[in-house]
């Protein structure tokens, strides 16, 4: 788990301390110990980036990077839903029946199967993937059972390189070098050689986004948490991180409903 994957707003406004380390935590442990020792402008530059939601222009700009080899399709298809990763990469195709993905129970983390229409922009996603279901393999072509697959056949699985450096050449993540306490687009410190930590937007923030767009468009509660596989209101709630336009709107809204 992102040691700040599921911050509340309030967290967000503490720097973290050092946390007592233990083996638990792993290597959660070192990226609170690079929190810990930035100094405050570097850490207010973090959290701006790692703020937990995509703005519509900053994923426009992630996706163009991306490689269009399946990957950029995975993770539109990531921002569109709000599916989590494990989820995404078991999509068979033969869990299309019509115009609907129906997610069985044993893909779901909540053990509830569900459907998710094809429509809007996922209508495209799918027809690209159908037409991108065959590759080689020792000269034979075949076709792939999987959805999201890189031209392996396999289902999209390890690409963290690629995420963190378009990430980070998108504006949404960066380099941190707890011992100079300097960063960059750099994976090396310049100054002490050292590896740097990345710091920035993670697969997960899809999620969250697709979630507060959801929200701010007004979609109902009870229709985003069948999208995004939700059995509980209290942990749905998390992931709802309100804008600051619809924050407005709500104090607008109310002092107009005061005034009768
Ligand atoms: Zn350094």
């Amino acid at each position: 788990m992102h040691p700040w994957g599921l911050r509340t707003e309030r967290s967000l406004a503490r720097k973290p301390q050092r946390p007592a380390t233990s083996k638990s935590e792993g290597s959660n442990s070192r990226l609170f110990r690079v929190a810990g020792r930035l100094r405050d402008h570097q850490y207010a530059r973090a959290i701006r980036m790692w703020s937990g939601v995509f703005k519509p222009e900053q994923m426009r700009t992630l996706l163009d990077r991306l490689p269009d080899d399946g990957l950029r399709d995975y993770v539109a298809f990531g921002y569109i839903t709000g599916m989590r990763k494990g989820e995404l990469s078991a999509l068979r195709l033969s869990f299309l029946h019509g115009d609907a993905i129906v997610v069985p129970a044993g893909v779901c983390k909540n053990k509830k199967p569900r459907r998710i229409p094809v429509a809007g922009p996922l209508v495209a996603i799918i027809k690209r993937r159908k037409a991108a279901q065959s590759f080689e393999s020792n000269g034979v072509t075949q076709l792939s059972e999987f959805i999201f697959q890189r031209g392996d056949g396999l289902p999209v699985s390890e690409f963290r390189k690629s995420w963190q450096s378009e990430c980070i050449a998108a504006g949404v993540g960066a380099m941190f070098c707890a011992t100079c306490n300097n960063s960059g687009a750099e994976k090396r410190c310049p100054t002490c050689k050292r590896a740097r930590t990345y710091f920035g937007r993670i697969f997960h923030d899809l999620r969250r986004t697709s979630i507060s767009d959801m929200i701010d468009a007004k979609v109902p509660q009870s229709t985003c948490m069948s999208i995004s596989g939700h059995k509980t209101i209290s942990v749905f709630l998390r992931y709802a991180i309100s804008s600051d336009e619809s924050k407005s709107e709500a104090l607008e809204k109310t002092a107009q409903h005061r005034a009768g």
